[in-house]
């Protein structure tokens, strides 16, 4: 009795399975008798932080077999022609253009959240201030004669909420003052917490 696995040809060590030993194995570790099943998770992440979807079909994908979940995305709002740069309008092709996340954060590939950048606009994006407010929905922030941008506003020291907050706060139409200066909430309870702490030593 052999193996079952085409081309094995070891003998069965596990009947109910009629399998050899190193099958049994390898189907216990990944769950296939496949060896190639190995790296194929559906979704994993890059060490950058950039997630990857196992997609061996997908025009986009690597020699893997998997393709960025970003470009993935704007791929399916595309189709084969990605159009062109969302800055200056310089027509792109998927070999060379840049699927850019417009919250900096990697991990958010929401359709809404991603646009098409050439190289050049993509590299210049973030460098400085001023070409940040471009990029950034909502611009440089204003207070004492200091212009930043709220990433760079969140690293004040008397700033003491996040680069996020910030936007989002402007996002809804707050003054620069008040989306600087306003303890967020949970500051705002921990600063409750000290303050009872400090009433009761
Ligand atoms: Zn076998
Ligand atoms: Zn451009």
């Amino acid at each position: 009795m052999i193996c079952k696995i085409a081309g094995c040809g070891k003998p069965i060590r596990y009947k109910s399975q009629q399998v050899c030993q190193m099958h049994y194995f390898r189907n216990m570790r990944t769950g296939s008798y496949d060896l190639k099943a190995k790296s194929r998770q559906q979704r994993r992440e890059n060490q950058k932080g950039y997630q990857l979807i196992w997609s061996p079909q997908h025009p986009l994908r690597d020699s893997q077999g998997y393709v960025y979940e970003h470009r993935a995305v704007m791929y399916r709002i595309k189709g084969d022609d990605c159009g062109s740069c969302a800055l200056c309008g310089k027509p792109e092709s998927w070999s060379t253009c840049h699927v850019d996340h417009i919250d900096e954060n990697i991990k958010n590939n929401a359709a809404q959240n991603l646009r098409v950048l050439c190289r050049g606009c993509n590299v210049f994006r973030g460098r400085t201030p001023e070409s940040y407010q471009n990029l950034c929905d909502v611009g440089l922030l204003e207070h004492e004669g200091k212009r930043d941008t709220a990433h760079g506003w969140s690293k004040d020291p008397r700033v003491s909420v996040n680069g996020s907050t910030i936007r989002r706060r402007k996002r809804k139409g707050w003054s620069d003052h008040k989306a600087l200066f306003t303890p967020s909430r949970t500051y705002r309870g921990k600063a409750k917490a000290r303050e009872l702490e400090r009433a009761a030593a």
